[in-house]
């Protein structure tokens, strides 16, 4: 049979952030989404179950992930320093980025931070299993995509 085949899993979680480096409009205002990300991964060989990926392991590693650090953290740029400083203050969860919160700019930067701990399990890092498709909804109407 020819053709590639991918496996793709949802996930959820709630997280806050504002838009910096001078954004004129209302998402400048500190305010929270529930955001959805859709992981779809690819690999050119099956594990001895004809699985891309068990959907356990993608609920355990990226999920896994997500809930630990960014559920109900707010996202901060390195450049929102006053954001920065009334978290700290406050002593409310927060997880530090070095870009403009988009929902484009976290789709990508969760494309390196998932694949990075896949790369982690031996099991999978040896089949090669890619990320090539995040689907990130910011609202049910937004969303972004970074695909490889
Ligand atoms: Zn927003």
């Amino acid at each position: 049979m020819t053709g590639t085949i991918a496996a793709a899993k949802s996930f959820h979680w709630d997280m806050a952030h504002r838009l910096g480096d001078g954004y004129p409009s209302q998402c400048r205002h500190l305010h929270g989404h529930r955001y959805s990300a859709e992981v779809t991964v690819r690999s050119d060989r099956l594990d001895e179950y004809g699985m891309v990926m068990d959907f356990g392991d993608i609920s355990r590693i990226c999920d896994g992930w997500i809930q630990e650090h960014l559920d109900h953290a707010c996202l901060v740029s390195s450049r929102d320093t006053s954001l920065l400083e009334f978290l700290r203050a406050e002593k409310n969860r927060f997880f530090l980025v070095d870009f403009n919160t988009t929902v484009e700019g976290i789709a990508a930067w969760l494309a390196q931070v998932l694949q990075a701990e896949i790369d982690r399990q031996p099991h999978l890092a040896e089949r090669e299993v890619r990320i090539v498709r995040i689907r990130l909804h910011e609202t049910p109407r937004s969303f972004a995509e970074w695909s490889r």
